[in-house]
């Protein structure tokens, strides 16, 4: 990837101005929460939160968080059950995550979503995280702001001893308080169930919902399907595929397309891995509603963010209950 330069950001007034800047362009921005250090990308855009995966050198795409400012804009991007309304309006602003099915026509992108129905949402309270994500106005997607496989960084310099000249821009507020990530609870109609524990303690929660959290010991728990680790197609897959086969539809990449496809959709026909991560699961999710039986993907190169998309595409194509 190209060498940037990162710029490290007062908490100050100019500095959350040009963060806000920075993100609403698609560029990257870690930041402090009262967690961790979080790197930030412009949620709603593919091609930024793509650029997260290349930054961290993150080998698989799972769901990111994507934080908001305010109760009143996380509202609006999931379906909150009672107990999810219950869990926001007790713990938010603060280090808890409330995975809730997606709103319909909800903002957050599928690649932030890893392709899944349901969406991560944070409310976080450290004054700089509030601040920037009022100026970015949309959600921020932001997992911790370290090379994948490394510790959570709570100090600017953390950040900057892993990611400098990977990232735009590093807000330095200070170390953080908290240094363990967010409690993360699944509210998706059934019992809430605990899928991290975190920064929010067990009991505080309980007390709240009035009953037990359910353990997350898989699917069966809850809807079935509903959180699911990684999305599925109903289509069978083939992989490395240099020609479609008969009734089978196309997931092509570069400017060399083979004929005979009934339906195609290119990741990105300039052969760019950052656009076809961020066309990932909405070509998929397209070509799965086509009808087709069988999908058939056109070689991915491995380097770079390809690895974190043949991983995407093996994980698809893999038996349903492996
Ligand atoms: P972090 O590593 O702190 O960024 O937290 C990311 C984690 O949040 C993921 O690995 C998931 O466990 C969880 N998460 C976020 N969004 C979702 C979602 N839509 N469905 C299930 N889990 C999610
Ligand atoms: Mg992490």
């Amino acid at each position: 990837m190209t060498t940037l330069t990162t710029h490290r950001l007062d908490a100050d007034a100019a500095g959350i101005a040009e963060a806000g800047r920075l993100l609403r362009a698609g560029r990257l921005v870690a930041f402090p929460t009262e967690t961790v250090y979080g790197l930030g990308a412009d949620a709603t855009d593919g091609r930024a939160v793509a650029a997260i995966y290349a930054a961290k050198g993150r080998p698989s795409f799972n769901p990111l968080i994507a934080h908001v400012a305010t109760v009143g804009e996380a509202l609006a991007l999931g379906a909150f059950d009672a107990a999810a309304t219950a869990l926001a309006r007790a713990f938010w602003p603060g280090p808890l995550t409330l995975v809730v099915p997606v709103a319909p026509g909800g903002a957050v992108s599928d690649l932030a979503r890893a392709g899944l129905d349901t969406v991560g949402l944070r409310v976080p309270s450290h004054p700089v995280a509030q601040a920037l994500l009022a100026a970015a106005g949309r959600p921020v997607a932001a997992p911790s702001a370290n090379r994948s496989g490394h510790v959570s960084p709570t100090t600017a310099a953390h950040v900057l001893a892993d990611l400098d000249g990977r990232i735009d821009a590093v807000m330095d507020g200070g170390p953080t308080d908290v240094g363990v990530e967010s409690t993360i609870v699944a509210c998706l109609g059934g019992d809430p169930v605990l899928l991290r524990p975190g920064g929010v303690p067990r009991d505080a929660i309980e007390a709240v919902i009035g009953r037990p959290l359910a353990a997350a010991t898989g699917e069966a728990t809850i809807a079935p399907g509903m959180l699911a680790s990684h999305y599925a197609p109903d289509a069978a897959m083939r992989l490395d595929a240099t020609a479609p086969g008969p009734g089978e539809a196309l997931l092509a990449f570069g400017p060399v397309v083979p004929p005979g496809a009934a339906e195609v959709l290119n990741l990105s026909p300039t052969g760019d891995l950052a656009e076809a991560a961020a066309n990932l699961f909405g070509h998929l999710r397209r070509l799965d509603a086509s009808g087709a039986r069988r999908i058939a993907v056109m070689p991915i190169p491995s380097e770079g963010l390809g690895e974190a998309i043949r991983d995407r595409l093996a994980r698809a194509a893999a038996p349903r209950d492996a």
